[in-house]
């Protein structure tokens, strides 16, 4: 685990970059597809649907990078930061917008509201509004509120719901965030991270449904070939925790997460934030590090993300 806070905020940044284009080569790519194209895939790339250069991410690095960068200029009221670099990097025609969020965004500018652009949007794709793109880009919140519970909790569940309001969606990115919190803090066992960070949830959201309750509560337990990386966020944070319990290293979990194919490169975004934060930056693979393109704004964020970490108090 990292021992320095600079370290672990680093981790999960770098770590969430790392395993977003690690994952870019497989998406969309079935589990068995990536067993019979790469045996194991391990290394950063390129290539995938979108024929991405090597070293190189997608969609989810960088909104991550704009949650980052929109809670360092303004902690105490992040959404107009957060705001104007989604708006920035929608009206730059990126090719991997996801459903909800192009949606989200095409009715913030209509409306000029985020609590009527995430609520339409959710009733606009309802049965289907459970998507990952609000969980692939909140570790910043976890790293940067990781003493601030209240905090954590509010911005964590409000920045989701700028493009996923599903309550489903708001309840895992609280979950995640303290957990990553926790990592950030320091706890040095997983599994009762894991057990601290589900014990809040569930304070904070008593009226979660059983069978979320109960797929939530059973993670430790499942095997590798139970778990799908697909868009749905209850299978992508399910998988990515899972990952983070159950391998040894931060490579592992990374690895683990992206080979199971689909939605591979957010469910090891959603790993690598996570596992990150744990094991901190000196855990990545040299070769990773070494492979991403624009590293200088990772660190960019990170130093960002550390200033408020260490400093802001909620006043
Ligand atoms: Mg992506």
């Amino acid at each position: 685990m990292a021992y320095e806070i600079s370290d672990s905020i680093r981790g999960s940044i770098w770590g969430l970059a790392a395993g977003d284009a690690l994952g870019a080569t497989l998406e969309f790519a079935s589990r068995t597809e990536v067993v019979r194209k790469y045996g194991q895939h391990t290394d950063i790339t390129g290539g995938g649907w979108m024929n991405l250069p090597p070293g190189a991410w997608t969609d989810d690095t960088e909104l991550m990078l704009a949650m980052a960068l929109g809670i360092a200029e303004d902690p105490g009221s992040p959404i107009p930061g957060v705001a104007k670099r989604l708006v920035q990097w929608y009206r730059s025609n990126p090719p991997d917008i996801g459903h909800l969020t192009r949606s989200a965004l095409s009715l913030y500018l209509a409306t000029g509201c985020w609590k009527k652009a995430g609520s339409l949007t959710e009733e606009r794709f309802r049965p289907r509004a459970a998507g990952n793109g609000g969980l692939m880009r909140i570790s910043p919140v976890g790293l940067a509120y990781h003493r601030q519970a209240a905090l954590r909790d509010r911005w964590a569940a409000e920045l989701t719901a700028m493009t996923h309001a599903d309550q489903l969606c708001q309840f895992l990115s609280v979950v995640y965030c303290a957990m990553v919190g926790c990592c950030v803090g320091g706890m040095p066992d997983r599994k009762a991270a894991y057990r601290a960070a589900l014990a809040h949830g569930w304070r904070q959201h008593p009226g979660v449904e059983p069978q979320v309750r109960a797929r939530l509560e059973a993670v430790d337990g499942l095997t590798y070939d139970e778990l799908r990386g697909t868009g749905y966020v209850l299978d992508c944070f399910v998988a990515s925790v899972w990952c983070f319990l159950h391998q040894p290293s931060l490579e592992d979990a990374i690895l683990a997460a992206v080979n199971l194919g689909d939605d591979a490169d957010t469910t090891g975004a959603v790993t690598g934030g996570l596992a990150g934060a744990y094991y901190g930056y000196g855990a990545l693979p040299a070769r990773w590090v070494e492979r991403l393109t624009s590293g200088e704004r990772l660190d960019e964020a990170a130093q960002g993300i550390l200033r408020v970490a260490m400093g802001y108090t909620g006043a």
